[in-house]
């Protein structure tokens, strides 16, 4: 997958390119992540790609000229076929469901905020979609990108070692992940549950999903009421 990260601190994007997972992915070339500055692009002495708000108030706007010639650049470099994404608290609030189609995507531009934001006419005509990674504010877009593509990322067949690891975290199969355990089989007077170390693999594989479900009906009871649940599901529920 080719992503192109559009921000006023490209640096930022080291922590997903340098480290873990998403790390990996990058030198193993399952994803490619260009940053591409807006500052680039502009042509007075400062470098300046913000201005202050028509109508007053506090703060500053991100100019549209740098942005939209950064977008026209970010395109290009993921290959012309691009879904344009900007991270805003005001966006669709990103999920499972999401992250899973956006791995489908062949390229993503992100377009990270700063200040008080963007200008709105880089929204209307730019933008493809608005992406928020919750009901908070943060100071910028960088993190809410890194987040995005750091679970994207997850999804694209090779990345993760086991090939069922992304298929059995929390909320793949509409549930939570179960407990997991490891060694010493004691720690602090709390034991391993007797069941995982028995090698009994369907006893393991009914006892994981029983705590998928109870985990789920007790942290997140609303993501059951989405999800229709098998007659194993309802019958180890009910047990
Ligand atoms: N004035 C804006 C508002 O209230 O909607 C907030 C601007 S915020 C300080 C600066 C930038 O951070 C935004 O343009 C956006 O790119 C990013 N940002 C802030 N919170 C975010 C969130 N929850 N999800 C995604 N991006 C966020």
């Amino acid at each position: 997958m080719r992503v192109a990260a559009i921000s006023i601190f490209p640096e930022m994007f080291r922590a997903i390119t340098d480290y873990g997972v998403s790390g990996r992915a990058v030198s193993e070339g399952h994803l490619v992540l260009d940053c591409i500055n807006p500052r680039t692009f502009t042509h007075d002495r400062h470098r300046t790609v913000d201005d202050r708000p028509y109508g007053g108030g506090p703060g500053m706007v991100m100019k549209a000229e740098p942005l939209e010639a950064a977008i026209d650049e970010a395109v290009e470099r993921v290959g012309g076929e691009a879904k344009v994404i900007c991270l805003s608290p005001q966006g669709r609030v990103l999920d499972q469901a999401m992250v899973e189609s956006l791995a489908e995507e062949p390229g993503l531009v992100l377009l990270s905020g700063r200040y008080e934001g963007i200008d709105e006419r880089v929204l209307e005509s730019w933008v493809d979609e608005e992406i928020s990674i919750g009901d908070y504010v943060l100071s910028g877009g960088e993190l809410a990108a890194m987040v995005l593509v750091d679970a994207v990322v997850r999804q694209i067949p090779g990345v993760l070692g086991h090939s069922q690891s992304a298929v059995e975290d929390s909320f793949a199969d509409g549930l939570l992940d179960c407990p997991h355990y490891t060694r010493p089989e004691a720690h602090r007077g709390s034991r391993v549950p007797e069941v995982l170390l028995g090698g009994d693999h369907e006893r393991i594989r009914r006892w994981r999903l029983k705590q998928s479900l109870q985990r789920t009906l007790i942290r997140r009871p609303e993501l059951l009421q989405e999800r229709e649940l098998t007659a194993e599901e309802q019958r180890l529920l009910a047990e």
